[in-house]
């Protein structure tokens, strides 16, 4: 099938005499069916200048339309617009380009070409500290260091709503390579110019495109190309970099079906982005040169070429893509690697949602677009896992991965809704979901639950256990396991879950020691303020805060002090000296303390796994003496419920500063150890106390039987 005229470009294009009718807001009413259009389309990067040159030979079914829209750039100059072999008037305003067809061009096989060009020259971010944002607000850029188009830059005319194939032709300076999505068609330098060649012939949604001086690598993959697209400095990665893309191509064409495009290819970046692309990556060199990369991200960049770049994404009825995504990549490898690193990762899951979701910023899932905040991206990716996660655990192994399987086939290349998915697993499990998708993808919030009324009592056999499970309005309908340890096994119960209470009963030969409900997390819930132990995100959300430099602090330690206030995005911060903390202060607001405080209540709260002194901490029983390192930890707050007192205390100025820019990073966690600046230790104080776990006193136990 090939969809690309061979036909040479349109050979005369008569001058337009500057016809830029701007006319008020004429919204393109165009046809309700889907346009075809096939895009022949070449470009000149002149990046000297921040410009390129194109012209766009599109091959157009235009099914009906009276009117012809294509998003453009606002920037864009010196547009001629022929139609077949004629000049054509158009409107061009607010990053539109429109054309009227004549009747007989209503229903017609028509040839359009476009001619333009235009400055891209978004300023480009250094070092960014934001990262919710993949790509810093930069749309588009061409610059001597390199180029970076999104398809929102307007950098082609798009043609809406039109389901479209390219051949993209990049001409630019000797050495500078372009990429962008479906099959290359090589790279040629001839003439101090470079001409990159690209076919994509499935239908995409908006093109983005880069160019660099890359040094190009690649490695077959079955029937797939497997590519690096590198800087000089960063060539040594694509060893690395082609092998993992290779064990993921193989591993989600086993689970989902053939991999859906020709290539995949790892494109750095000349600044820090993460993107993921039909078919391709693009990330910044520092993003590329972290070790974990290649275990964590390629892979969910590479799970999202079946998932939002291969099955598309119905946005009007909410982005399930990013959960499944997160699922089938960054939980399924700690799922590969161990029981507890799944379970870790579940649990993280929600304690996310408990300390970075408010009840009055939560949203149903099936409300999320992208992430743009700790809030949409809790939302979007940890609980829209955590759902994919339910959906397995009730219809089954080969219900969930032979529907995953199902809706692949069906749905490539097609907007897809929530309700597909539902339909899907329903089918394949044969049973209704639509109560399911109700709880957890159309309402917001999560069950609040626990267990209650716990009793065993001794009959002629052994233990009869009973109790109940209460949850608060409204109510979730949820299958929940149960597990009763005695001396000698665990023993676990499935009950389902529903209304205000639910009543079990357990039978055991030996006593009970302790009954936990969801032993495992399996379900979304909110966890109670008891199973969160205290984490640097705590600071980060926190409403006020006071940073106390401890008396006798070395003065080279304010300087990193005032770094770890700033990374941390410390509201309403206040710096005091010790000597000015009063009990007042310290009751309002939750604590940051520089250095070893003089007065010890301040940490009484600090657990027994970490001691304090003046010259070394110790975590763990591993003892931190030496100048390079810091320690770092969240405790619970002295005086105030709810609220947090945390310490950094680096052991001299070696080194304070680059730790104090990193903590930001371990949000989740409780305490940090560093040494020469790196992390070495991180982790979690235990939980103080669960409503879902119910311990037997051993010795009342006995004296029941006594009795
Ligand atoms: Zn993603």
């Amino acid at each position: 099938m090939n969809k690309h005229p061979n036909t040479p470009p349109v050979k005369q294009y008569l001058m337009l005499l500057g016809v830029f009718l701007a006319i008020v807001a004429l919204s393109a009413a165009s046809a309700a069916a889907e346009l075809s259009a096939a895009h022949n389309l070449r470009i000149e990067l002149v990046p000297a200048e921040k410009k390129l040159i194109g012209y766009d030979d599109i091959t157009i079914q235009t099914a009906a339309s009276k009117i012809l829209a294509f998003r453009v750039s606002q920037n864009l100059t010196q547009v001629e617009v022929v139609v077949g072999n004629d000049q054509r008037d158009f409107e061009l305003m607010n990053g539109r380009l429109q054309l009227n067809l004549e009747p007989h061009e209503q229903t017609a096989q028509l040839r359009i070409g476009i001619r333009y060009s235009g400055i891209f020259d978004d300023p480009v971010p250094a070092r960014p500290l934001n990262t919710d944002n993949p790509g810093y607000g930069v749309t588009g850029t061409i610059s001597s260091k390199g180029t970076f188009l999104l398809a929102g830059a307007g950098w082609y005319p798009e043609l809406i709503d039109s389901r479209a194939t390219y051949r993209v032709t990049v001409e630019a300076p000797a050495g500078l390579i372009a990429v962008t999505a479906g099959r290359s068609r090589g790279h040629i330098t001839e003439n101090e110019k470079t001409v990159s060649i690209w076919e994509v012939d499935y239908p995409v949604q908006g093109l983005a495109l880069s160019a660099a001086r890359y040094v190009v690598e690649e490695k077959s993959v079955g029937p797939v190309t497997a590519a690096t697209y590198l800087l000089p400095q960063n060539q040594h990665l694509a060893g690395a970099y082609l092998g993992a893309t290779a064990g993921y191509i193989a591993l989600y064409s086993d689970l989902f079906g053939a991999y859906p495009f020709q290539k995949f290819a790892v494109v750095e970046n000349f600044f820090p982005t993460g993107f993921g692309f039909p078919s391709y990556t693009l990330m910044g060199g520092t993003v590329l040169r972290l070790p974990f990369i290649v275990h964590t991200s390629l892979g969910h960049e590479i799970a999202h070429c079946w998932w939002g770049n291969g099955v598309y994404v119905d946005y009007a009825t909410g982005n399930w893509s990013e959960g499944l995504t997160s699922y089938v990549a960054d939980y399924l490898f700690k799922e590969m690697k161990s029981e507890k690193a799944a379970r870790d990762a579940r649990r993280q899951w929600l304690r996310n949602y408990a300390t970075l979701v408010r009840p009055d910023e939560d949203f149903a899932l099936a409300r999320f677009q992208s992430r743009n905040n700790p809030v949409t991206q809790t939302i979007g990716y940890d609980k829209s896992a955590m759902v994919f996660h339910m959906i397995r655990q009730l219809v089954g192994e080969e219900s969930f991965w032979g529907g995953l399987r199902d809706l692949y086939r069906a749905r490539l290349y097609r907007p897809t809704s929530w309700t597909d998915l539902q339909r899907t697993f329903e089918n394949r499990g044969q049973r209704p979901l639509q109560n399911f998708f109700d709880q957890w993808v159309y309402r917001k919030g999560a069950p609040r639950f626990s267990l209650d009324a716990v009793s065993a009592e001794h009959t002629g056999q052994g233990w009869r256990i009973t109790g109940k499970i209460t949850q608060d309005r409204p109510g979730y309908d949820l299958p929940l396991t149960l597990a009763l340890e005695t001396g000698q096994q665990t023993i676990s119960q499935k009950i389902s879950v529903s209304g205000r209470e639910t009543f079990f009963e357990l039978n055991s030969a030996a006593a009970p020691l302790r009954l936990t409900a969801d032993p495992a997390d399996d379900i979304f819930r909110r966890l109670a303020p008891s199973e969160i132990p205290p984490a640097v995100n705590a600071l980060k959300s926190s409403s006020s805060v006071v940073t106390v430099l401890a008396d006798q602090l070395d003065p080279a330690l304010e300087k990193a002090a005032r770094t770890l206030a700033l990374s941390l995005g410390l509201k309403h911060n206040k710096f005091i000296a010790e000597n000015e903390l009063n009990r007042q202060l310290l009751v309002d607001s939750d604590i940051l303390i520089i250095g070893r405080p003089r007065q010890a209540d301040v940490l009484k709260n600090a657990p027994a796994a970490v001691d304090i002194r003046s010259e070394s901490f110790t975590l763990d029983n591993s003892v931190y003496n030496q100048p390079s390192d810091a320690f770092f930890g969240v405790f619970t707050h002295p005086y105030a419920k709810n609220r947090v007192a945390a310490l950094f205390m680096p052991l001299s100025p070696q080194y304070a500063d680059i730790v104090a820019a990193k903590i930001t990073h371990y949000g989740k966690y409780s305490y940090l150890a560093f040494q020469n600046g790196n992390n070495q230790a991180k982790g979690f104080w235990p939980v103080a106390a669960s409503p879902l776990i119910y311990e037997w006193d051993r010795k009342t136990e006995d004296e029941k039987v006594r009795r």
